[in-house]
């Protein structure tokens, strides 16, 4: 892990906060990665018990193990949390991550909470993913225990509620 907070970083992350905000987040903190928890149960969940499980190219068996993606995930020492609408959350960390990249973190890399949204239907296994710009890592796929995180991390978390009106998501994007 880098050097604990520079004043550089700090503004910048109060800069893809905002930005993250205006793009539709109920809640955007910029977050030392350390404050993200990793757990393989998590890994194991999607695969008994979800019923997407590999149902897509964002999703466990297609993703990196968990052991995998915990080793490039601790180089990064900063990432930002949100929180959003279901419908909204996709974007929302592309848009972060695309930020992230044209402020210089050019290994900024969005990670979003649940399955794939993106088409009705994942392509074949054989074939590429259609939206390669757009899809990103389930972050449950890749190990991260997302409730522990938001734990950590002071922000409010709840378990599913009736409609998707009352339901939030949340990804992270990792920034440098
Ligand atoms: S964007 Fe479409 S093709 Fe790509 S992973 Fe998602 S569902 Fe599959």
């Amino acid at each position: 892990m880098k050097e604990a907070s520079t004043p550089k970083i700090k503004k910048d992350l109060r800069q893809l906060e905002a930005f993250a905000k205006k793009q539709g987040a109920v809640v955007a903190k910029g977050i030392p990665v350390g404050k993200v928890v990793t757990d393989e149960r998590v890994y194991y969940k999607c695969m008994y018990g979800c019923p997407l499980y590999g149902s897509s190219k964002m999703c466990p068996p297609n993703t990196p193990r968990p052991q995998d993606f915990e080793r490039a995930l601790r180089k990064y020492s900063w990432g930002v949390l949100v929180k959003t609408r279901p419908h909204k959350i996709n974007d929302i960390v592309v848009e972060v991550e695309k930020r992230a990249f044209s402020m210089g973190y050019y290994l900024a890399l969005g990670l979003r909470g649940g399955p794939c949204p993106l088409c009705k239907e994942c392509t074949e296994p054989a074939e590429p993913c259609r939206h390669p710009e757009k899809a990103r890592p389930s972050m449950e796929a890749l190990g991260i225990d997302v409730f522990a995180t938001l734990k950590n991390a002071r922000i409010p978390a709840e378990l599913k509620k009736d409609t998707e009106e009352e339901w939030f998501f949340h990804g992270l994007i990792l920034v440098e």
